[in-house]
């Protein structure tokens, strides 16, 4: 039996990769455009008096103003050109609840737009400060406040990456299973504030499942605590906490969080079928769960994306593996606990595929790559999952939802928009995120040259035919990213007239419409 490791040893750095990974011509545009900001700066300082209270509120070491230190806090993962780089004014660090309520009351007062962060990895430009001013670094709050093993809790403040928190578990054998790829690098509060999917949503569900209680500083620096302590559901009063799925910033500045943490499996065993059609592997799944089986991970790649494998691995032996030609989808299955209960399980599930004519895949090489490349990053045994990729271009995404019954149309959607806007296709990507149910989140890839603004204008344009397009299906234009200010201007198509409602909660949460302006809403600017 394959054992996945629960932890891994190495931290990687996704916003260095990011800039070492641009050839020398951008970095040396990067640095032309440092020059060019430092020259800026001597102005605008004199003029920002907030800035000298923030220095005094906070101190001068938890203030950036150095135009090279701000800048690159002007992207995020989204495909840009570096001509779209926008920093902040200035960047805060802070160490507490208290030092971000002190940053909050300054901007207030001055209204002065505020954008939390966290490692960067937002793929549409989440924590991009498109209006400037103030970008908080909350990777500066990443202490653990308490580890309850008795209850299955721990408490961390909000800069804290998905990775810190296991870390500080894993000594009690308890886990936590929001489990985004980019979990080394992304942090609790952008999981919550971007209502993030999980490698485990099968089993765990998305981040609601497991966030019992966080705190937040509002756009006045009211500091409020939302949720209900650790008990696991509470019938009492508004689920506010609820709320900030989703809510990028928008609402409030998560700075601490509870989460429910779960007992760590004694196992794991991954599988990997093909099925002659995407559906096959739909109807495959549901049977699954009729039978009682309890998934722990259950994802489909479409054919483009397991021809990375079939070629990754030709290219390594020389010679095909044994998937067939007919194979138009992968379905990666995980069980996990005690051996034998995985075993059981485990034998039914393959089973009852005969009954779909789905074939397993031998090549245990295959699954142990991908099982790497979705938990630990890490891409051996064939060293790049997506050979020459990565390098040149970087992957941008959209990330609709549909309904299950329609997941095989929408893919031949998904390649004729992406094809008539010529960009080069990676693959789509179906996890299931509810637990123990049927229910997708997508992401439909492709590459994007960031250096070539016609690229990104055209991934652009794609990525808002498709989210347009999953409302036609009666689906949703966001399962794990959210709006940010690409799904802004038309958010009206999914919400109707509850968008207004919407705009009266942001109001009340943040009056002057100061935290993360054009995010979400088209940014309103307040009557004085
Ligand atoms: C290689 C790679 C793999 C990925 N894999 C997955 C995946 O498996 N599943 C998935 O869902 N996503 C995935 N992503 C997308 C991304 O990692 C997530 O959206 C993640 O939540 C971003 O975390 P971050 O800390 O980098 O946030 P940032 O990009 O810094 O910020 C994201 C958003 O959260 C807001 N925010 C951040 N911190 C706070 C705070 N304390 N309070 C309020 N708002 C805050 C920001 O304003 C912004 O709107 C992946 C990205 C990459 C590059």
């Amino acid at each position: 039996m394959f054992s996945a490791p629960i932890t891994h040893p190495r931290k990687t750095s996704m916003l260095l990769n990011l800039s070492l990974m641009a050839p020398q011509s951008v970095r040396a545009r990067y640095r032309t455009s440092i020059r060019f900001l430092y020259a800026q700066a001597a102005d605008s300082y004199t003029v920002m008096s907030y800035i000298d209270e923030l220095v005094s509120a906070l101190g001068k070491e938890k203030v950036l103003l150095d135009p090279s230190e701000r800048f690159v806090y002007g992207a995020d993962w989204s495909p840009r050109t570096p001509d779209e780089f926008v920093p902040p004014d200035v960047v805060v660090l802070p160490r507490t609840t208290r030092d971000v309520q002190r940053m909050i009351k300054i901007a207030y007062a001055h209204e002065i737009p505020v954008t939390a962060g966290g490692g960067l990895t937002g793929m549409l430009g989440g924590a991009v400060p498109i209006y400037g001013g103030i970008y908080v670094d909350t990777t500066t709050m990443n202490s653990v406040v308490e580890v309850d093993p008795k209850n299955q809790t721990i408490r961390v403040q909000a800069g804290a990456t998905l990775q810190e928190v296991n870390d500080a578990v894993q000594p009690y054998d308890l886990w936590l299973p929001h489990q985004p790829e980019s979990k080394w690098v992304s942090t609790v509060g952008a999981a919550i504030a971007c209502d993030n999917d999980s490698t485990f949503g099968v089993r765990y569900g998305k981040i609601l499942s497991c966030l019992l209680s966080a705190e937040i500083v509002t756009g006045t620096g009211e500091v409020l605590e939302l949720g209900h302590r650790k008990a696991h559901f509470t019938s009492s009063g508004y689920k506010l906490k609820d709320l900030l799925a989703g809510s990028e910033g928008t609402l409030g500045i998560i700075t601490e969080a509870t989460l429910k943490l779960e007992p760590i499996p004694a196992s794991r065993q991954v599988d990997m079928l093909v099925f002659p059609r995407m559906g096959a592997a739909v109807d495959y799944l549901s049977r699954v769960l009729k039978a009682g089986l309890c998934l722990e991970a259950a994802h489909i790649n479409c054919k483009r994306r397991l021809n990375f494998y079939t070629h990754s691995y030709k290219l390594k032996h020389g010679r095909d593996p044994t998937i067939p030609s007919w194979a138009e989808a992968l379905l990666a299955i995980a069980f996990a606990g005690d051996p034998e209960v995985v075993a059981t399980q485990r034998e039914y599930a393959l089973k009852l595929a005969k009954d779909f004519e789905a074939q397993l895949v031998e090549e245990r090489e295959i699954v142990e790559a991908w099982w790497a490349s979705k938990y630990t990053l890490d891409f051996e045994p064939f060293k790049q999952k997506w050979p020459d990729s990565q390098k040149l271009k970087k992957f941008g995404a959209a990330d609709p939802g549909v309904p299950v019954g329609r997941l095989e149309e929408f893919y031949h959607k998904f390649i004729e928009t992406a094809e008539k806007h010529q960009l080069e296709i990676i693959g789509m990507n179906a996890y299931l995120e509810h637990p123990s149910s049927i229910g997708f989140s997508l992401s439909c890839a492709v590459f994007v040259d960031y250096r070539n603004p016609d690229e990104v204008r055209r991934f652009r344009e794609f990525h808002d035919e498709l989210s347009k397009l999953a409302v036609a299906f009666e689906g949703t234009m966001s399962t794990f990213m959210s709006d940010t200010y690409q799904k802004a201007p038309y958010l009206e198509l999914e919400h109707g007239p509850s968008l207004k409602y919407m705009r009266e909660v942001k109001r009340l949460f943040d009056p002057k419409g100061i935290l993360n302006p054009g995010k979400k809403f088209l940014r309103e600017v307040p009557k004085k």
